[in-house]
């Protein structure tokens, strides 16, 4: 066995096992030009875990003509660096994550070749910041082509001389000189993150408020600012959990928790979707079938993770009294004088007023591409599943859900004729309903981002009928010469000898 014990060690080691897997494949796809512009075969928006997965797969199989935009600066992709507070992944250690079943592309080989195994054992969850910087890794080693400070505005279908079907025309400012930019592509996936196909969830009640006083758990927040301030932070997962942690470590004077709920849950019911199955499987279940699987889901809540309970403690008791925590907080209404805001919620059905400095929103994400302006030119056309269509089970707003192929592609509703959408593939939460628990996380990402590079290479390949038929017809490699045959034909009778 090859001791690896550095990271060159292990890219070595990886290039080799791309060697025998004789991977990279060659590029195979036609390359087109539009105006004297590239023409991409695929542009990926987002170059986080999503994005990069996706574009990884593609270049595996012989489509190197990938781009990767993100609006993000360079090595900033994704939540780690910015708005993640929790110290550790949720996700245990062993998920494969991005690896697409290469054994030196995982977490635990990266981590390994750099920390020897008997830290690898020590570890109990992966640091956030270290998952990041593998991540990064990841991008660099399959060297993927990745554009920052490019923002997507929007994408439009445009008409290409040689090809049936339109180009994505994607209209991109470049941040930093604030000027328009456009790339052309065959297949645009967009991989916009968690709330890349909505936003984060204000509710109603807080609509109103001054946004000096509040902010959503998915804002990048200055922790310093918490020193000595009273802060409520509404929500019942991980990220209120953190949020109250961060906000507890950075001196907060004191912070009050309000969760609907009227305890934690124990069991993540969704940890048991994580095999081959459900992967495979779950596409072609009936809408009974698929309605009774995330009912069950949306009615049992995701339990906090055992070392964000944990730090919420241990903070907590650094200074005792100063975390209070409220179950069976049903918000009803907020209001704000000054720098003070006060929130009337019912408990018990009793009226509670929480009164604070600062007020922070863990409220998840809603679903609604309304809310992502590059998205407004498709929403028109998309095919959404009818509110209520996952009844009894999962609730209506599932009426924002679009309608997906298995290839991660948009659906069109029968009323619109828009052969781009079969292009432009929603590789987010969103597309769960349609295809299962296979992109938005680390546990199914290989799967989906395989599924989706199978899906565009047979598109691809249709499209390009005509002339894969000419590159076999004008196939030229000889498998065997005139002069290996020679001996061979010499034992041939004769034409004249067969007759007599
Ligand atoms: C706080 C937090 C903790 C999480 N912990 C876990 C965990 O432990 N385990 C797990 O499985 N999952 C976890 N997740 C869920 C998921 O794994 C992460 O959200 C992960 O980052 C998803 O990767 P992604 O590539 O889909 O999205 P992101 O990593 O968010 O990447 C999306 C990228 O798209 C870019 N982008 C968005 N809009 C545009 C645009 N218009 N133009 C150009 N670029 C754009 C963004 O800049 C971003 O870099 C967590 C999520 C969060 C928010």
């Amino acid at each position: 066995m090859i001791r690896i014990q550095s990271l060159n060690d292990l890219e070595q080691q990886l290039h080799y096992h791309f060697s025998l897997l004789r991977l990279p494949q060659k590029n195979w796809p036609v390359t087109y030009t539009h105006h004297n512009e590239t023409v991409y075969d695929v542009v990926i928006v987002g170059a986080g875990m999503s994005g990069t997965c996706a574009a990884a797969a593609l270049k595996l199989r012989g489509i190197h003509n990938i781009l990767l935009l993100d609006s993000a600066p360079p090595h900033q992709e994704g939540p780690w660096t910015n708005f993640a507070r929790m110290q550790t992944l949720r996700s245990p250690k062993e998920l494969t994550g991005p690896a697409l079943g290469i054994p030196m592309l995982t977490f635990q080989a990266w981590y390994t070749a750099q920390h020897g195994t008997d830290s690898w054992h020590k570890l109990d969850r992966i640091p956030r910041l270290v998952w990041h910087d593998y991540l990064q890794w990841y991008k660099q080693v399959l060297r993927l082509p990745v554009q920052n400070n490019q923002r997507l505005c929007s994408i439009e279908p445009e008409p290409h001389a040689h090809l049936k079907h339109p180009l994505a025309k994607l209209h991109v400012l470049d941040l930093p000189s604030q000027k328009n930019q456009y790339y052309y592509a065959r297949h645009v996936v967009l991989a916009l993150g968690m709330d890349g196909f909505g936003g984060p969830n204000i509710p109603d009640w807080a609509q109103h408020l001054p946004q000096s006083l509040w902010h959503h758990s998915s804002e990048a927040i200055d922790p310093k600012t918490f020193a000595k301030q009273h802060v409520l932070v509404i929500g019942g997962g991980d990220s209120a959990l953190d949020a109250v942690a961060t906000a507890l470590e950075n001196g907060a004077q004191q912070v009050d928790l309000g969760i609907r709920g009227s305890a934690y849950t124990h069991i993540n019911y969704s940890k048991a979707l994580g095999h081959f199955g459900h992967r495979a499987g779950y596409a072609s279940l009936s809408p009974e079938q698929k309605s009774t699987l995330l009912g069950f889901l949306a009615q049992h809540a995701t339990p906090p993770s055992r070392g964000t309970v944990a730090r919420v403690v241990a903070a907590a008791n650094q200074r005792p009294g100063s975390l209070n925590l409220y179950f069976d907080y049903d918000v009803q209404q907020a209001t704000h004088h000054q720098s003070t805001i006060s929130l009337t919620g019912i408990q018990h059905g009793q009226l509670r007023t929480l009164t604070a400095e600062r007020l922070i929103l863990a409220t998840g994400y809603q679903t609604d591409p309304r809310r992502r302006p590059e998205l407004h030119q498709l929403i028109p056309h998309l095919k959404f599943y009818e509110a209520h269509a996952l009844a009894p089970n999962v609730p209506s707003q599932s009426g924002v859900f679009p309608q997906l192929n298995q290839d991660f592609s948009f659906q069109a509703h029968a009323h619109t004729d828009y052969p781009l959408l079969a292009q432009i593939h929603c590789f987010m939460h969103a597309a769960i309903l349609s295809v299962g628990r296979i992109c938005g996380d680390i546990p199914g990402i290989s799967h989906g981002a395989q599924q989706m590079a199978h899906g565009i290479a047979a598109k691809l390949y249709k499209v390009d009928f005509k002339h894969a038929f000419n590159t076999v017809q004008h196939y030229d490699e000889y498998e065997v010469s005139d002069a290996d045959l020679h001996p061979l034909m010499a034992l041939a009778k004769p034409h004249s000898e067969l007759m007599s």
